[in-house]
């Protein structure tokens, strides 16, 4: 099968980070173009919006969408339209209504979508979900605190409507704490921070259960200094679960089960190729389900400006 030409929209810090480095060492795709307002991408054709992009380089056959969230249903429709293939990157659009049209709109194409969940493919996710399918867990606590200023200087879409607040690294810890657990999560309580200054929470404090009754804790701040968290950490009958640093590392009892490099990206870009050739698509809304719903129930706190 000749490599799938794919082209990138929204060229920003993702993209530089990840997206090229992981389209460039998959045979299975060919860069052709990108289209970014200020964003280039060297040595392919490069455009100012999608529009342009498509009606340029007809031989583009998927595009991955990187801008913020708020921004990606109008150009994933147009990808659509246009009878590519797309790939969402996380969270995959700002409501849950626009992505579920998006959904129906691939499948009546018969083009493939995909929303991507990076975390889902951290190294320790999946023997962390092997471990915990053969124990009883008894409660689940997901601590995500990290300082955002380190990790997204001058990013305004963030704390406006729609960008989520510290839901956006957030909701990478739902995606594997809805990989991980055997049964479906509801939230019974949230509290959202707002600094009264922005659109979106700087913290979050969530219960959630299930039909069994486990209890689960999530806490999320963006205002941690030092030490970042980014933990899972779940009492069982057989022992202590930790799943730290957003994935990568499990242990049982303090003692190291799995270390592995990550490769998170990488294994996107292999399942997109994967459900492009098998003509499906793999859109699974819960993390956003639960961010909607933490909105829906939570209650909401003002809290001191914050200033970059
Ligand atoms: P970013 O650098 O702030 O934004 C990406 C690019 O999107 C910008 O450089 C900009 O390029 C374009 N853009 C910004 N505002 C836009 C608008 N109003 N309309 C259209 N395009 C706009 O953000 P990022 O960190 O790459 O994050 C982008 C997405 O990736 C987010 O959904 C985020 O959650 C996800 N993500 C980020 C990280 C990370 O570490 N940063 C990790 C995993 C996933 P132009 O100005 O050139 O158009």
């Amino acid at each position: 099968m000749s490599p799938i030409n794919i082209s990138i929209v929204g060229v920003g810090k993702i993209v530089r980070d990840q997206h090229l480095p992981a389209i460039a060492k998959n045979a299975d795709y060919k860069l052709i173009a990108a289209a970014s307002r200020h964003g280039v991408v060297d040595g392919i054709d490069n455009f100012k919006s999608i529009e342009a992009m498509l009606d340029a380089v007809p031989a583009i056959d998927a595009v991955s969408l990187c801008m913020p969230p708020q921004f990606r249903y109008q150009a994933a429709r147009v990808a659509l339209e246009a009878g590519k293939h797309v790939f969402l990157e996380k969270p995959p659009g700002a409501t849950l209504s626009e992505v579920a049209d998006l959904e129906s709109l691939a499948a009546a194409k018969g083009l493939s979508l995909f929303a991507s969940w990076h975390s889902r493919y951290a190294p320790a996710v999946e023997p962390a979900k092997s471990f915990l399918v053969s124990t009883k867990i008894n409660s689940v606590k997901v601590i995500w605190k990290e300082d955002v200023r380190h990790w997204h200087p001058n990013q305004d879409w963030i704390w406006q409507a729609g960008g989520l607040g510290v839901f956006d690294p957030g909701i990478n810890a739902l995606s594997i704490v809805t990989h991980i657990l055997p049964n479906p999560l509801f939230i019974t309580a949230a509290t959202l921070e707002f600094p009264e200054n922005r659109d979106a929470p700087i913290a979050a404090s969530i219960t959630f259960t299930d039909a069994g009754n486990l209890p689960v804790l999530a806490e999320f701040d963006w205002r941690q200094t030092g030490h970042q968290s980014w933990d899972i950490i779940a009492e069982t009958d057989a022992g202590t679960m930790t799943l730290s640093e957003g994935g990568a590392k499990l242990s049982i009892d303090g003692v190291l089960k799995h270390d592995e490099p990550e490769q998170e990206y990488p294994a996107l870009y292999a399942r997109f190729a994967e459900i492009i050739k098998a003509k499906t698509s793999d859109v699974d809304l819960a993390p956003l389900r639960h961010v909607a719903d933490a909105f829906m129930l939570g209650k909401r706190k003002f809290v001191d400006a914050f200033f970059d």
